[in-house]
Order: C-alpha cells, then structure tokens, then sequence
C-alpha cells in the first residue's frame, strides 16, 4: 500500500508540475469488457462461421488472443468476484450467484481492482451488469468505483413473470432511474455511458468496467439489430455488442487515448446451449455449457489490446485465467499487489508478450465450496460434477469415484477417461485439490438460495 501512495503522490506531483492536468507516463488506463455468457466459439476470431464480430475480430488482430484462458467458477457472480479481487471463488466465499434482495454480499474486506487503481490515482466507473450483491454496502460505490450505471442481477432474475417482480432496475449511482429497465437498450446505453467517461476523463488515468449484460437470456436486441443476424436472435444480441464495442474503440482512438490504454476483453463463464428453436452460444466444440467443469462452461475468450505495447495479432497457448487480470493491471500500473492477503492469479505479461511464465500453475475450478475439477499442464481431472436436470438445467453437485482424467492436449472434447493408466497423476492431482480446498477457508459463507431469499425479503433495505 505504500508502493501505491508513493505512485499516487508521483502521479499527482506529475499532473502539477506540467502545464495542465498530464497523465504520468507509467498510469495507462484499462478497459475491462465482459460479456455475459458468451462462449470461447462465438467470435470470428475464435472460429465462428455464423455470427459477425468484425470489432472483437479487429482487436484480436491488433492484439492477443488467449486459447487457454478461463473463468475458475462457470457462473456469474463467482467469476466477477474472482476477475475484480483476482481471488479464487473458494477464497472470497462467493461460491454461488446473488439473488435479488439478499442481504450478503461481496465483503467490504475484499480489495476490488478498482479500490486498487484508485489508490493510484485513477478514475474508476463500473458500467454494466454488477453482481456482487444489491445492498447499498455491496454495491459498486462501496467497492471502489465513483461511477456506476447498470443493473445490480442478471436480467432473468424476475421470479414472477406476471408481475414482473423483483424488477430488473437502471441504476445511476446508487439511484434508480429505470424500473423495469428496457433490456433491448442495455447494451447501447452501457456503451454510450462508457464512451462519456471517456471523453470526460481522457485527462486523468482511468479504469472502467463494461461488464455488458448481453448475450444472457432473457435475449433482447435493440430494433437496429432486431432480426439482422443469420443465426437468430443470440447472433443479433451478439453482433449488437460487436458493434457497440466497435464504437467504444472508435471514441477511444478519437479521444486520442489508444496509445495510453490496455484494452481486455472477456466474457463470465460459458455459454448456455439453447435449443433448435433458439440456439444459444457456441463451445468449439469443447464439451459442456454453462453451470459445468467441463471445458465449455469454463473456457472463455481474452483479448488483451494495447498498441505498442503488447504483440499484434497473436495467439498464446498456455493456461490463465480470469483470476490474473487484476495481477496483471497491477502490474501494468506499476503498484505491488496488497501483501496481506494471498492472491491466486499471476502476471500474465509474460505469456502475453511470448515468454514463458515463471512457474506452472495448478487451476481449481468450483462450482459451489468444493474444488470440482483441477487443469494441471495438460491434465484436467473430474473430481464432482453437477447433475444435469431438465433442459440442460445444472443441479446439485455429487462425487465421481473414481475420479476422471483427461489429457486436454490430445483431447480437448474431454471424451477418453485415462484414468485407469495414470494413478500416479490421480492422485497427486486430488491431494493438490485437497490441499487447495483445505487452505481456501473464506469468512463469506454464503446462505442456500432459498434461506437467501426469505431473509431478504424479511429484510427491508434502511
Ligand atoms: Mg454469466
């Protein structure tokens, strides 16, 4: 925290003593872009035929592009907790999604990515969808951020249909400014707000968040984009968001700021499969969907961008995963991560400049408190699975035993159990998950969903 104050006083002594308000050379701006639900298949860059994507293609040929990064948890909350804390799920305890009303939340203990940057100096703005708890205490003012404009829940999150309660609500700050919000019109006013506070703090350093609500269902374009795409209504939502970032870089480049800003694009957790009426995200074909620890409800896209900086048009292999962008941008900034806590990513510059990384890391993906699977070099081992209800709807979690193993390098579809041939690697992979699990002990220890939702209904908001 010293480190920080010192590059904050170095920032501010800087901004002085140059005629003008001047950005100091070492504080770029970050933009941070998730999409909800999109799936590792459903860019152009990352193979898909169907849906167009020509902004995120043009980043990623400008960029990075990352064929082994993840999500450690295939939900929501759980994601953005890991991507803004860049601490495991299992640490911060938010192991499972936020329900409407509830009263627990991300703790106020936990350093966000902007609590961080701020203390440098930087202007922070959360635009999108949140989803680290609705109280006033857990919303984005209380976690760092001096701007938001966005929804506080998914926007399926209507338990009844009828009369359209809990609503999905705009907000601005702590203010609410739309109820129901009109979901056909998120994705542009999200980039539209965006573009605004970039325009008005091209002065000072800036970290924004566009966590984009879009392409969860329930689906809904606006009628510029209504109908356009050949692969139905998800390809519309997807190609409106395409374009709505294509804008968002274009102001950027107009404000005259590409040279000062890291760009990273991403999405929460993979994609949910839909049906033949009404095809929902694409895999590449890696089995599973959102809700499970097989590949294709863990596996995401990133695209890093940053002129000059960072390689052009580039693919990486080699494992990362959401958890590593707040080391990373800490380290972009120049700041040492907060020493009092432990944290589970790592700089991934290395990989993303072509270099090797330092060490080799184990990743442990949950899908509630326990580790339900571990990707080790090229092993991935099964640990638990959630059972699979009606309409590929994730249920409760159970053990495999024994466990399964697959080698992710000759079979990235997870389809040949090598188990039986490789106990050696069973088991050091299964101490590794125990070990994981049994140094992970969060505080938070999140309430089942209905006793979350009774308490808070029972429980006005002051
Ligand atoms: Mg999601």
């Amino acid at each position: 925290m010293r480190t920080s104050r010192f590059l904050a006083l170095t920032i501010a002594l800087g901004s002085m003593t140059v005629a003008g308000p001047h950005r100091a050379p070492c504080a770029p701006n970050f933009i941070v872009i998730v999409a909800d639900d999109l799936g590792f298949g459903d860019l152009g860059s990352y193979g898909n035929t169907e849906i167009r994507t020509p902004a995120l293609d043009r980043l990623a040929a400008e960029g990075v592009r990352l064929k082994e990064f993840y999500t450690p948890a295939p939900t929501c909350s759980p994601a953005r907790a890991a991507l803004l804390t860049g601490r495991h799920p299992l640490r911060t305890g938010v192991t499972r999604v936020f329900v409407p009303k509830e009263v627990q939340g991300l703790p106020a203990e936990e350093i966000t990515l902007a609590e961080h940057l701020k203390d440098l100096g930087y202007a922070t703005a959360c635009i999108g969808k949140w989803h680290l708890g609705g109280r006033k205490q857990h919303r984005p003012p209380s976690h760092g951020f001096d701007e938001f404009f966005g929804v506080l829940y998914s926007n399926n999150m209507v338990w009844l249909q009828r009369f359209n309660w809990p609503r999905i609500e705009l907000f601005d700050g702590n203010r609410s400014i739309e109820s129901p919000a009109d979901t056909s019109f998120l994705t542009r006013r999200y980039t539209h707000r965006a573009i605004e506070f970039i325009h008005r703090k091209r002065d000072a350093p800036f970290f924004l968040y566009v966590a984009y609500t879009m392409p969860h269902i329930p689906l809904a374009a606006s009628p510029e984009f209504t109908g356009r795409s050949r692969y139905g209504p998800y390809g519309d939502v997807v190609e409106e968001l395409d374009a709505s970032i294509g804008h968002l870089m274009a102001e950027l480049q107009r404000a005259g700021l590409a040279g000062d800003t890291y760009v990273f694009f991403t999405s929460d957790n993979g994609p949910w499969l839909g049906d033949e009426s009404t095809p929902g995200g694409a895999t590449g074909g890696l089995r599973g969907f959102k809700g499970t620890t097989w590949e294709g409800g863990l596996r995401i896209p990133l695209i890093a961008w940053g002129p000059g900086r960072l390689p052009s048009g580039v693919v990486r292999e080699g494992v990362a995963s959401l958890l590593d962008l707040f080391p990373t941008i800490s380290g972009l900034a120049g700041a040492d991560l907060p020493a009092d806590r432990e944290y589970d990513g790592a700089d991934i510059l290395p990989l993303l400049r072509g270099k090797s990384m330092p060490s080799p890391r184990d990743l442990f993906f949950s899908n509630r408190q326990e580790v339900d699977a571990v990707r080790s070099g090229h092993w991935k081992l099964h640990l638990r699975e959630r059972v699979i209800g009606p309409q590929g709807r994730p249920r409760k979690s159970r053990d495999i035993d024994p466990p399964r193993l697959y080698r992710l390098d000759q079979d990235p579809g997870e389809e040949e159990d090598v188990a039986g041939s490789h106990l050696e690697v069973v088991s050091r992979m299964r101490q590794d998950a125990e070990q994981f699990q049994s140094e992970t002990k969060a505080t938070l220890k999140l309430w089942p969903f209905g006793r979350a939702i009774i308490r808070g209904l029972l429980t006005p908001a002051p």
